[in-house]
């Protein structure tokens, strides 16, 4: 996975998804005493960056790769971004997502034609089901496909090419694809800017893991569904080691005072995860005085009851 890889996949996406945009706001300035450049990737069509690797995912598979059809496990906007190119491409898609989904997920991907099983208390019992019964279909795990990172680092081509002078940028980190596209396009494009993960410290299986210096397990609880992983995954934890500069842990609590944030100085839904750049920057604000900071805002899917933990 290199910069080749992510620029194969801008020109795939170039046609079906619009570049998002990358802005700053006095408030939030205000707020955090950096000087901040939120990238929307909430704006996208399935309110998730994740879309932009699902559609370099499809772009490359073969007619019939594609005809007999695309299996996947998730809390929701990975299923969302399957579920979105599939729809596409024309392609059968099934997704399996732990018991409980938040429900505004579940709609969304059952609306763009998926097919959506609960099934399980969580995402590994979720995974488990789907492999038992991918019948054929392709199985796509989130972070184990070299082109759902190439088609995520889209993203930061379009971040670094606007604004090549951060400082340091700060993007939530699940299975971690997203953070690890960020390390591979920001060590090409904008090697002055240190790129640093953000998780929870309910789920701190992937921080735990770029410690380790391997894979390893972790609690599981954050109520962010985008960061809720158990484990590392050696693909993404190979890149992170290689490209990250830092990475650091807020609580639940940090994370929704950040939507807090975001909501009433920059007019902007996140959901939890993708409050977690902003929940970084607020709890360290001496690190980043005056610097050029940018924030992945990296999904806009709260549900009713997170929306309304949010606002009271
Ligand atoms: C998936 C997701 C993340 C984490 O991305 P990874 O590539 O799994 O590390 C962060 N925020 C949101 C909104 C997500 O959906």
């Amino acid at each position: 996975m290199n910069l080749n890889d992510v620029l194969r996949a801008g020109r795939a996406i170039a046609g079906v998804l619009p570049p998002t945009p990358a802005w700053s706001y006095p408030l939030l300035d205000e707020a955090t005493g950096a000087r901040v450049v939120v990238k929307h990737e909430h704006v996208q069509p399935t309110g998730a960056f994740k879309v932009r690797g699902g559609v370099a995912l499809l772009a490359g598979m073969s007619a019939a790769d594609r005809a007999r059809g695309v299996v996947t496990y998730s809390t929701g906007n990975h299923a969302q971004s399957i579920a979105y190119a599939c729809r596409r491409f024309g392609a059968p898609c099934r997704i399996v997502m732990p018991a409980n989904p938040n429900p505004t997920k579940l709609a969304a991907v059952r609306a763009l034609g998926a097919r959506a099983d609960c099934h399980g208390a969580d995402l590994t019992a979720a995974q488990r089901y789907a492999e038992a019964t991918a019948n054929g279909m392709r199985l796509v795990g989130p972070a184990h496909e070299p082109d759902l990172i190439a088609g995520v680092g889209t993203a930061y081509i379009e971040l670094f090419t606007a604004h090549p002078d951060l400082d340091a940028l700060l993007v939530p980190v699940g299975g971690g694809s997203g953070a690890a596209a960020a390390g591979v396009v920001g060590a090409a494009l904008a090697p002055g800017c240190e790129v640093i993960g953000v998780q929870s410290d309910a789920s701190p299986a992937a921080y735990e893991s770029w410690r380790a210096g391997e894979p390893v397990d972790a609690p599981n609880r954050t109520v962010a569904e985008g960061l809720a992983t158990g484990s590392g995954f050696p693909l993404t934890q190979q890149l992170l080691r290689a490209h990250l500069h830092d990475f650091v842990l807020v609580s639940d609590e940090q994370l929704r005072a950040a939507q807090h944030v975001l909501l009433t100085r920059a007019h902007t839904l996140a959901e939890a995860a993708g409050a977690a750049g902003l929940a970084a920057l607020l709890a360290d604000p001496d690190r980043y005085a005056g610097r050029r900071v940018g924030i992945v805002v990296t999904g806009g899917n709260a549900g009713p009851a997170e929306l309304s933990a949010v606002l009271g």
